[in-house]
Order: C-alpha cells, then sequence, then structure tokens
C-alpha cells in the first residue's frame, strides 16, 4: 500500500497559477482597464467590438460576437437556431455541464453519443444511429483543446439538414487539418472563463459564424432582441460582454500564441520525461487532426484516485474532468440514462486525471511531477 507522507522539499506544483500570468502582463493590462475606466463606457463599444473583429479573425471566422459566458454563448446560438421545445440535439455526454444544460434550458432534449476512448470526444460513428425527425443540432466539444472530428460530423449534418454548433469553450486557436475551432461549424461557442487559455477577470464568451444572418441573430437575442432600442423584434437576453473584460483579454490575446506553444512544449516535456522514467502515466492521445492547445494535460489510470491522494499530499494540484457524465446527473434524470449506457464516458469519468499543463509551469516542475508519478508507481 502507498503511504501518503508529505515530501516537504518537494517542488509545490498547483494546476494552474494565474498570478504567474498575472504578473508578467501587470503593466499593459492595468493600462487597458484605465482606458476603459476613463472613457466610462462599460457595456460593449468598441472594445468589445475590436476583440469582437480579433477573436474572429484569430478563428478564421467572419463573425463574432462578444457575450456574457461560455455557457450564454451556447445558450444563444441555441435560440438562434431557434431550438423549440422537444427538439433533439446530439452531444457528447463527457463535457462540461454547460453543453448539455443549455440544451435542456431551452427545452431540448440532448441525445447522447459515446465518445472515442482514445480522443474523448464524441465518436462520430456513433451518431447517424440516433437522428430523429426532431433532431435540430449537433453540438460536438472539442474537449481539453482537441479538436473532435469535424469531417465526418459535418458531412452527416449536410446529409440530414442539421445545424453544427461547436462547443470550443477549451478550443481557442486548435485546428482541424488547418481549419480553426470554432470555424467549421455553423456557429462556435468560446468562454473566457479565467481558467481556459485565453481568460478573462471574470466571465466571459464569444459566439463565431461564417453565417450573416446568424450573426445578426446572435447580435439581436444579446440586447433582449431590441433593435431600436426598446422595440423588441424577438425575445432575447442580457448576454452583453463587459468593455472591462474585452480591453483585459485584447491584451491577453497577443500572447495567446505564445502560451499554447509554452503548453505544447510542456505536454512533449511529460512525454520525453515519461518514457525515459519507463511510466505508463496513460497520457493524452493526440490524433493528429492538427494544433491540440492542452487546455488541460489529461491522464489515465485504473488507479486515479489513489494517484490524485498522493499527488496531493506531494503537494501537485490536479483535478478531474469530469467525475460524473451528463447522461448519469440528477437533474437529467428525466431522460431516463442509466449506469452502462455510454460506457466509454463512464470509464472515463472513473479513470482521468488532469495534471498541470499551465504556461509558466518551470522544467523543475515538471520534474517534480515526474517523480512523484515514479514513486507512487514503485511505492
Ligand atoms: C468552460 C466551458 C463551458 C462554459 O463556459 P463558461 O464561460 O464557464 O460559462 C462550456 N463548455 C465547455 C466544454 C467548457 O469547458
Amino acid at each position: 500500500m502507498h503511504t501518503l507522507q508529505t515530501n516537504e522539499s518537494a517542488t509545490p506544483v498547483p494546476l494552474l497559477d494565474l498570478k504567474a500570468q498575472y504578473t508578467a502582463l501587470r503593466d499593459e493590462i492595468h493600462a487597458a482597464m484605465g482606458r476603459v475606466i476613463e472613457s466610462q463606457h462599460f457595456i460593449l463599444g468598441p472594445e468589445v467590438e475590436a476583440l469582437e473583429r480579433e477573436v474572429a479573425a484569430y478563428s478564421h471566422c467572419k463573425y463574432g460576437i462578444g457575450v456574457s459566458s461560455g455557457t450564454d454563448a451556447l445558450l444563444v446560438a441555441l435560440m438562434a437556431i431557434d431550438l423549440q421545445p422537444g427538439d433533439e440535439v446530439i452531444t457528447t455526454p463527457y463535457t462540461f455541464f454547460a453543453t448539455a444544460g443549455s440544451i435542456v434550458r431551452l427545452g431540448g432534449r440532448p441525445v447522447f453519443v459515446d465518445i472515442d476512448p482514445r480522443t474523448y470526444n464524441i465518436d462520430p460513428a456513433g451518431i447517424e444511429a440516433v437522428i430523429t425527425p426532431r433532431t435540430k443540432a449537433i453540438m460536438p466539444v472539442h474537449l481539453f483543446g482537441q479538436m473532435a472530428d469535424m469531417d465526418p460530423i459535418m458531412a452527416i449534418a449536410e446529409q440530414h439538414g442539421l445545424t453544427v454548433i461547436e462547443d470550443a469553450a477549451q478550443a481557442i486557436g486548435a485546428e482541424y487539418k488547418g481549419r480553426r475551432a470554432g470555424s467549421i461549424g455553423h456557429l462556435g461557442c468560446f468562454s473566457f472563463f479565467p481558467s481556459k487559455n485565453l481568460g478573462g477577470f471574470g466571465d466571459g464568451g464569444m459566439v463565431t459564424t461564417n453565417d450573416s444572418d446568424l450573426a445578426d441573430k446572435v447580435k439581436l437575442l444579446r440586447g433582449h432582441g431590441a433593435r431600436p432600442k426598446y422595440y423588441h423584434k424577438v425575445v432575447g437576453g442580457n448576454f452583453r460582454l463587459d468593455a472591462l473584460q474585452a480591453a483585459v483579454l485584447r491584451v491577453k490575446l497577443n500572447y495567446l500564441d505564445e502560451w499554447t506553444a509554452a503548453r505544447q512544449c510542456n505536454a512533449e516535456r511529460y512525454r520525453q520525461l515519461f518514457a525515459a522514467a519507463s511510466v505508463d502515466a496513460g497520457l493524452p492521445y493526440d490524433v493528429g487532426f492538427g494544433r491540440h492547445i492542452y487546455n488541460q494535460f489529461v491522464i489515465r489510470s485504473e488507479r486515479r484516485d489513489a494517484l490524485m491522494a498522493y499527488l496531493k499530499a506531494h503537494q501537485i494540484g490536479t483535478e478531474i474532468y469530469y467525475p460524473v457524465p451528463m447522461h448519469l446527473q440528477e437533474c437529467f434524470a428525466e431522460l431516463g440514462h442509466r449506469s452502462g449506457d455510454f460506457s466509454f464516458s463512464e470509464s472515463a469519468a472513473l479513470h482521468t486525471l488532469a495534471i498541470p499543463v499551465y504556461p509558466e509551469l518551470s522544467d523543475d516542475m515538471i520534474k517534480a511531477v515526474v517523480t512523484a508519478f515514479s514513486q507512487f508507481w514503485e511505492a
């Protein structure tokens, strides 16, 4: 058995260290926020419009619409395609709650298709079998920063007249055969939650599209469906992005490629060091579609919970993304699913663990993680 001795001489390695990033950009960010404060223009406006252009260009899209969160990006995207109660949306059970939650909030029904156990992304081979006359859309998630297999998904969607909404919350700048996350489906949804690769100082999100009608619809819905002000064409909501968030995000966007390169470098370093230590750490599988941005570096172990406790005792931060797949969530009991329905997702929920991969990790920190793993397996 393992003893959970703490090793006081070990380097503490948090799962994420936002202070390191902030410290490096402090002056630039304060100047940008100061600009907004001096203008006293806090909601939408020129900073948000500039960010919309910049994120759209970065994501190879024509339009970007800044919204209040990644969750609201998904919700407003589904509203823009007129999702009606009883409509079905095909998605993955192994994701953050917002993916399925946004569908259910509009009265829609999430129809789950199990993941490819290697990539943890929806397996397109299972999609056609669950299409019904009520199917309206497919919502693939680019989990952990690696894109879902979009070619077959788009082919199926086209054949059946379905809309594709990419949940790209974890995948800004990720690529699939040279195309960027958020630019392949009809709509792309991004999150600027602080722990995402491009994170704000609070909540924020963006919807991207190449379709001018959809862009217009999202824009309308974002501001209570009003056009002009106080004349409401449709019932929307307050899904607006703050100018202060946009100002912070615009500064950070200039560094995003550098940070992505550092994440990729850290991922590669783990691969080298685990190989050198002959530790089978259940490393993430890069399917080779293109740029993987490693929002998370997720390993797999049959003894995940013991490993997690051991790493914690050695001051190494980890997290389980996600412990309960969507089909087994209490709030979705009405969907009538049971344990065993999506076995790859259930297995992933039991066995995966995210370890630190953030850009500012030092080589000593990466070595400390690998050393702790080795000790766990030797103990
Ligand atoms: C973070 C996340 C969201 C929601 O984004 P918020 O900005 O936190 O609302 C949606 N889907 C996935 C896959 C996410 O990781």
